[in-house]
């Protein structure tokens, strides 16, 4: 069977990465988070996290060469061993979604669908001001929503939660700022193909993923 491309699209916060890993869990799809993959880089020291660091603790952009070398690896390392590729939090520029669509075509595959989720500013404001993140099983957690069971402890590994130094909120609002710039134009751009669906963001984890589970399985 062909592997299927989807991108989660959507604001810092928006609930992707929840999201991404659920369905991607569920329906055997490859999550590839250029986030997480950077994360990890910076925590092992490596040079592309060492490059990384730089732009994500200023919530900047990581330019786009770097992105989609990273990206190309991924998929030439993980093509044909699920039923397709969950993209969250990539592409973020215009440039990305274009050499994606270049990437994809190399191997005669195209984007299946683009999920838009659709949060309005002040919950993105509250959700990523409110993540709290395991630092040795990275389980994401949200202080208001989906709190840990104790304390501020992780319920799989009791260690202490710890708050990702972007979302502290001066760094926020400069990754809002980026966001609106380099990423909202993606919307117009995808809305031009017959790819984009827009699903309610706001609603709870698990409604959205019912939204979800029907556009992965509609198609
Ligand atoms: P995220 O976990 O998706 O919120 O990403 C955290 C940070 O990693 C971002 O604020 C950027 O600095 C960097 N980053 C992640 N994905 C990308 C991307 N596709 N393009 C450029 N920078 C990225």
């Amino acid at each position: 069977m062909k592997e299927k491309f989807y991108i989660f699209l959507g604001p810092p916060g928006a609930g992707k990465g929840t999201q991404a890993k659920y369905i991607a869990d569920k329906f055997n799809y490859h999550q590839i988070s250029t986030g997480d993959i950077l994360r990890y880089n910076v925590d092992q020291g490596t040079e592309l996290g060492k490059i990384a660091h730089s732009y994500i603790s200023e919530g900047k952009l990581v330019p786009d060469d770097i992105i989609l070398d990273l990206v190309k690896d991924y998929l030439g390392r993980f093509r044909g061993q699920a039923n397709g590729f969950i993209f969250d939090g990539f592409p973020r520029t215009i440039d990305q979604a274009e050499g994606l669509n270049e990437i994809l075509q190399e191997n005669q595959n195209k984007i299946d669908k683009v999920i838009y989720f659709n949060v309005d500013e002040q919950t993105i404001i509250a959700r990523n001001i409110n993540r709290r993140v395991c630092p040795k099983c990275k389980k994401v957690y949200n202080l208001l929503v989906k709190p840990p069971e104790h304390d501020l402890l992780c319920d799989i590994c009791q260690v202490e939660l710890l708050q990702r130094e972007d979302d502290k909120p001066d760094v926020i609002s400069d990754r809002l700022n980026v966001y609106k710039a380099k990423t909202e134009p993606l919307i117009d751009f995808y809305k031009q193909t017959d790819k984009f669906v827009e699903i309610n963001g706001q609603l709870s984890v698990e409604q959205v993923a019912i939204h979800l589970e029907k556009e992965i399985n509609g198609i």
